[in-house]
C-alpha cells in the first residue's frame, strides 16, 4: 500500500483513508449499503440531514451517502466527505440523460471531463466559466475513471445480453443491442432536461457532451478546489427529450440498481491504492 494513502488510526496503527461513494437517489446505490452491512457492519453518522454510512465493502473502506438532487446538494455533500470523513477520493454513481447522438438508454457514460452547462456570467466571464476560478471544465481523475470504465466494460460483457433481454420488454426505449460504455464530457445543471429543443440547445453549445445530469460537475469543482481525485459514472435512463420523465422513472425503479450493483462491485473489487 502506498504510504500517502495511510494515516494514523486512533490506536496508533495505520488505516487506509476511505473512499467516498455517493449518488443522488437511493436506487442509484444498488445493493452497496446492504453489502457493506453484510461485510463489515455499518456505522451511520447523520450530518446536514444526510446519513453517512461508514464500513468496508468489497474490501474497500468506504463512506457511502446520498447527496439528493442538484449542484448545491452535491457540493455540500462532497464537502462533508472531504472535511469530516477525510476521504481519499470520491466516486459518484447514478443515472443521466443521453445527449450525444450515439448515447442510448441502457448505455453507460464515464465522465472524463465535467462542466456546469447552466453557469453563465456573461459578459463578465466567458459562458460556462466558473467566475474567479478561470476554468469551465474539470477533469475526473484518470486512474479512477479508467478503473470505473473497465468495471463497466466487464459488467456489460458479463451481464449485458441478459440486461438487454430483461429490460427491453419493460422499457420500449431500452435498446435491444448490447449496451455500450462511452467516455467523455458529462454536463450538469439545476434542470431536469426533458425536451428535444433543450437537448438541441445543449448540443449546439457543447457538441462533445455525452450526458446531462444535475450533480457531477459540482462534485468535480469541489474536488478540484481541494485536490481530491474524483470520478463520475452515469447509466443512461432517458434521452433528455419529451419521453425523459417516464423513461427516467421506470429506469430508476426497475434498472438503475442493477447497473450500480454490477458496476460498483467490479470497480471496488479491482480498486487498490496502487492504481492511483
Ligand atoms: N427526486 C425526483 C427527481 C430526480 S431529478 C425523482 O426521483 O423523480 C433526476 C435525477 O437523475 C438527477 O439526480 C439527475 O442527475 C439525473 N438525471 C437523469 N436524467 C436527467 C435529465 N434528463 N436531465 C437532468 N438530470 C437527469
Amino acid at each position: 500500500m502506498n504510504s500517502s494513502s495511510l494515516q494514523s488510526g486512533a490506536a496508533g496503527q495505520t488505516a487506509a483513508r476511505p473512499l467516498g461513494v455517493l449518488a443522488a437517489l437511493p436506487q442509484e446505490l444498488g445493493d452497496l449499503i446492504a453489502a457493506m452491512q453484510a461485510e463489515s457492519g455499518v456505522t451511520t453518522r447523520t450530518l446536514g440531514r444526510r446519513d453517512y454510512h461508514i464500513g468496508t465493502v468489497h474490501g474497500v473502506p468506504c463512506v457511502v451517502t446520498l447527496a439528493r438532487v442538484g449542484k448545491v446538494a452535491a457540493a455540500a455533500t462532497v464537502s462533508a466527505l472531504i472535511h469530516v470523513f477525510d476521504v481519499e477520493a470520491v466516486v459518484f454513481t447514478g443515472v443521466a440523460g443521453g445527449v450525444g447522438p450515439d448515447v442510448h438508454v441502457g448505455d453507460v457514460v464515464v465522465g472524463e471531463t465535467l462542466l456546469q452547462h447552466d453557469m453563465n456570467a456573461e459578459p463578465l466571464f466567458p459562458r460556462h466559466e466558473i467566475p474567479l476560478l478561470a476554468r469551465s471544465r474539470f477533469d475526473a481523475d484518470r486512474a479512477l475513471a479508467a478503473a470505473l470504465a473497465a468495471a463497466c466494460e466487464r459488467f456489460i460483457e458479463e451481464e449485458g445480453t441478459a440486461l438487454a433481454e430483461r429490460f427491453s420488454a419493460a422499457l420500449p426505449r431500452f435498446e435491444t443491442a448490447l449496451p455500450r460504455v462511452h467516455r467523455g464530457l458529462v454536463i450538469s445543471g439545476d434542470q431536469f432536461v426533458a425536451s428535444a429543443a433543450a437537448v438541441g440547445d445543449l448540443r449546439a453549445a457543447l457538441p462533445d457532451a455525452l450526458a446531462v445530469e444535475m450533480e457531477g460537475a459540482a462534485i468535480a469543482q469541489v474536488c478540484y478546489e481541494y485536490d481530491v481525485p474524483c470520478a463520475v459514472v452515469r447509466t443512461i435512463s432517458d434521452t433528455a427529450d419529451e419521453h425523459a420523465s417516464t423513461s427516467f422513472s421506470s429506469f430508476l425503479t426497475e434498472i438503475a440498481g442493477t447497473y450500480s450493483t454490477g458496476i460498483l462491485r467490479r470497480f471496488l473489487a479491482s480498486w487498490t491504492p496502487a492504481q492511483r
